[in-house]
């Protein structure tokens, strides 16, 4: 990949300090401690991490899904501590797209209509977002299927229409977790392929989640997890080899 690594200069992304924790009965559990990241614009992140090392968490953190007890999150300059629900709401609407492991479509809608929804959500009238869905749906080689319910589509191309559904209102931020992990490897390849090609042409920040070491090596930096702290980033591990 050729993104360049822009740790700190002008972060599209800045995580301080950042703790979660979630409750279960009596206990409390640590799902996040202390992380702390600066993702750049344009980047391309691979989180890895076995299950249960917070990836979820952490990429729910970043995509403003879930805001964390204690710390930071600086979103494009701004202070999501600061932030009303209703303006983090906001902000997470216009610039940031997502990708789940289990699809999340609409099952009731089209593959163009579930394109289209983020655009009719923020007002865009319905003309205008169905020909931009139309033209996303034809970027992820789907402009034959756009009338087909999820139900009728395979796993690899319901992934590809949630694609073009987090791509379509142009995001900051794509995060995708674990997009991969209910494909088989032919399936989990394009859509690899096409998450990748599809934000890096758009300039938008990627950070996808991962326990699949063949993903892990298409991305420039990778993020380790290990029960809820970062045990590695290859970004700093490269800054240390260049200040050694
Ligand atoms: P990963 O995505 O790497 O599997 P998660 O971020 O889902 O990890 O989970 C991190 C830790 O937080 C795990 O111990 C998990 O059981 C716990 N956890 C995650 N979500 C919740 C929740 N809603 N309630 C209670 N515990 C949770
Ligand atoms: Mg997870």
């Amino acid at each position: 990949m050729s993104r360049p690594i822009r740790p700190s200069l002008d972060p599209l992304i800045l995580l301080r300090d950042i703790g979660k924790r979630y409750r279960l009965g009596q206990m409390w559990i640590d799902a996040l401690k202390d992380v702390s990241l600066s993702i750049g614009r344009s980047e391309l992140i691979g989180v890895a991490g076995p299950s249960g090392s917070g990836k979820s968490t952490l990429l729910n953190v970043i995509g403003l899904i879930d805001p964390p007890q204690s710390g930071d999150v600086i979103f494009d300059g701004g202070s999501v501590r600061a932030m009303t629900d209703d303006t983090l709401a906001d902000l997470r609407n216009q610039r940031v797209g997502f990708v789940f492991q289990s699809f999340n479509l609409v099952p009731v809608l089209s593959a163009l209509d579930n394109v289209a929804l983020p655009l009719t959500v923020r007002g865009v009238r319905s003309g205008e977002a169905r020909e931009r869905a139309a033209d996303w749906l034809g970027r992820v080689g789907l402009a034959s299927f756009a009338q087909r319910r999820p139900d009728l589509l395979s796993g690899g191309q319901r992934q590809r229409v949630a694609i073009a559904r987090a791509l379509v209102t142009s995001p900051a931020l794509v995060v995708a977790d674990e997009p991969t992990a209910n494909l088989d490897s032919v399936n989990s390849d394009k859509v690899l392929d096409l998450l990748i090609e599809m934000t890096h042409e758009s300039g938008a920040t990627c950070v996808l989640s991962t326990h699949d070491e063949r993903v892990l090596r298409r991305v420039r930096r990778r993020i380790e997890l290990s029960d809820g702290k970062v045990e590695r980033d290859s970004a700093t591990d490269a800054l240390r080899v260049c200040v050694e």
